[in-house]
C-alpha cells in the first residue's frame, strides 16, 4: 500500500488584535507602538489619540494607518486635517469625540495619557466591558474606587501597566491569594537619591528631569525626582490589588532591575526582574494572556554584579508619607493630593516655582481642605465630585503658588 503524503493543516489564522493607543506621541505611546510595529500580523491600530502634537500624530498615522486619529486642540486639528487630507484616516477633535469612538468594539486600549485627563477614556472603555491597560496612574489615584467598580459592574478588565504594578500582576499567584502577606514596590530613588537636603532645595529643572535609569515624559520625571511617583504608586497598588496601605512596602533599589515583589506567608518572595524599559510591561499587556518574544536578550546578571536595597529616607523625600496619609484619610484626599501635585509640577516645569515648592503645595492643599471632604466614605464619591475637586484644587494651588512668588 502506498502511503499518501500527510496533508498539511494550515495554522489557524488568529485575527489581529485591534488596539487603541491613547497618548500615542508620549513615552508610553511610542514604546507601545514600537512593539506593535514589530508584529504587524498580530496587532492593528484602531485609534491614536493625543493632546496637541499634530505633526507627530500625522507621522504616526502615516506609518500605522489607524482607522481614527483624535486630537484635543483646535489648532492641532486644523494642522492634522491638512497633513492627513487624502490619507483615508478619519480625523476627530476633542474629548467627546474620543469618548464616542471608545464605544466602538476594540480588543485593547492602552491609556498613556498623562494626568487626570486620562480618567474619562479609561472609564468609557470599562463601561463597554473592554480591556484597558492603564499606565495613567493619576486616574487610579484620583478615582480608583470608581474605576474598579465600573470594571466589576460591566465585566471589563484592567491590566496594570506601570512597571511595578505589572511586576506584581505577573507574580501574584491567584491560587495562593489567601497566602499573600504583602507586596513590595521598588523605587530607583530618582536623580536626587544621594543629594543632601540643601542640594534638593536648590535643584534645577534640568537636574530634576535627568532620571538615572528611565526615559519618561516630563511630568513623571519630576514625580520621580520628588518621589511623589512612588507615593502615587502606593495608592495605585492599594486600588489595583485591593490592599490596605500598610501592606504596600517601598524599598529603594537604585539599579531598577527588580520592579516588584509579592511576599507570601511561607517566607517566599516572588519577584519580577527586567531592564528599565517600559516595553517589558507593555509587551506583557499587549500580548496578555500570552507573551511576546520580542526581547533579544535577557538581562545579564553577572554584568550587573550586585543589587542594592535601602530604606527610603522620609526626611529628604516626604512625598510617600503624604500619599499614605491621603489614602488613609480617604474621601477626596487622594484626588486632592494628585491635583495639587499636577498643578505644582506644571508650575515647576514652567520654571515658576522651586523644586521643594511642589511638596509644600501638596502639604498645603491637604491641610487646607474642609474636613468633610476628606472623610466621606469612598463609595459615596461620584465622578462629578472628583472632577470638581480636581479643577478646584488645581485653581486653588496655582493661585497659592502664584501668591508665594
Ligand atoms: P508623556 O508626557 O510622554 O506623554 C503624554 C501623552 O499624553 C502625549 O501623547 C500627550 O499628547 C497625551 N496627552 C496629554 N494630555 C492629553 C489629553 N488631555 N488628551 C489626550 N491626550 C493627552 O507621558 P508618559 O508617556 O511619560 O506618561 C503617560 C502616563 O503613563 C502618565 O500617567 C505616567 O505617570 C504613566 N507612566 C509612564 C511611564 C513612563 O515610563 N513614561 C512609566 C509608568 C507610568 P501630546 O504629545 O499632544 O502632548
Ligand atoms: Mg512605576
Amino acid at each position: 500500500m502506498t502511503q499518501r503524503p500527510a496533508k498539511m493543516i494550515p495554522a489557524k489564522k488568529v485575527p489581529a488584535k485591534k488596539v487603541n493607543v491613547l497618548g500615542a506621541t508620549g513615552s508610553i505611546g511610542m514604546s507601545s507602538l514600537d512593539l506593535i510595529a514589530k508584529y504587524p500580523d498580530q496587532f492593528s491600530v484602531h485609534i491614536l489619540a493625543v493632546h496637541n502634537n499634530a505633526d507627530a500624530l500625522a507621522d504616526l498615522a502615516e506609518r500605522f494607518k489607524p482607522v481614527h486619529v483624535v486630537i484635543m486642540g483646535a489648532d492641532g486639528y486644523k494642522r492634522l486635517k491638512s497633513r492627513l487630507a487624502d490619507s483615508g484616516v478619519a480625523i476627530h477633535q476633542g474629548m467627546d469625540a474620543l469618548l464616542d469612538l471608545l464605544m466602538l468594539d476594540c480588543d485593547l486600549t492602552i491609556n498613556g495619557i498623562s494626568g487626570v485627563a486620562g480618567l474619562l477614556p479609561s472609564l468609557k472603555v470599562l463601561e463597554q466591558g473592554g480591556t484597558c491597560a492603564i499606565a495613567n496612574k493619576e486616574s487610579l489615584v484620583a478615582a480608583g474606587a470608581i474605576l474598579m467598580d465600573t470594571c466589576r459592574k460591566y465585566g471589563g478588565t484592567i491590566l496594570p501597566t506601570d512597571s511595578e504594578h505589572n511586576a506584581i500582576f505577573q507574580v501574584w499567584s491567584k491560587p495562593h491569594h489567601h497566602a499573600i502577606k504583602d507586596i513590595t514596590l521598588t523605587a530607583s530613588g530618582g536623580p536626587f537619591l544621594h543629594a543632601t537636603k540643601a542640594e534638593i532645595e536648590a535643584a534645577t529643572l534640568e537636574q530634576a528631569l535627568r532620571h538615572p535609569n528611565w526615559q519618561m515624559g516630563r511630568k513623571i520625571s519630576i514625580d520621580s525626582a520628588t518621589m511623589m511617583n512612588k507615593g502615587l504608586e502606593v495608592i495605585e497598588a492599594c486600588v489595583l490589588f485591593d490592599l490596605p496601605e500598610h501592606k504596600v512596602n517601598i524599598v529603594v533599589h537604585p539599579q531598577s532591575i527588580i520592579h516588584g515583589l509579592v511576599n507570601y506567608a511561607d517566607g517566599s518572595m516572588l519577584a519580577q526582574l527586567g531592564p528599565a524599559d517600559m516595553r517589558v510591561p507593555l509587551s506583557y499587556v499587549l500580548a496578555w494572556p500570552d507573551r511576546l518574544p520580542w526581547a533579544e536578550q535577557s538581562i545579564d546578571l553577572t554584568a550587573i554584579g550586585a543589587l542594592d536595597f535601602m530604606s527610603l529616607d522620609h526626611a529628604r523625600f516626604p512625598a510617600v508619607g503624604l500619599a499614605r496619609q491621603a489614602w488613609n484619610t480617604g474621601g477626596l484626599a487622594p484626588a486632592i493630593l494628585n491635583a495639587a501635585n499636577e498643578a505644582a509640577v506644571a508650575a515647576f516645569l514652567d520654571q515658576k516655582i522651586g523644586f521643594t515648592d511642589i511638596i509644600a503645595a501638596i502639604d498645603y492643599a491637604l491641610s487646607d481642605m474642609p474636613a468633610a471632604l476628606m472623610t466621606s466614605a469612598l463609595s459615596d464619591i461620584s465622578l462629578d465630585h472628583i472632577l470638581a475637586i480636581d479643577l478646584e484644587t488645581k485653581t486653588r494651588i496655582s493661585a497659592w503658588l502664584e501668591e508665594r512668588r
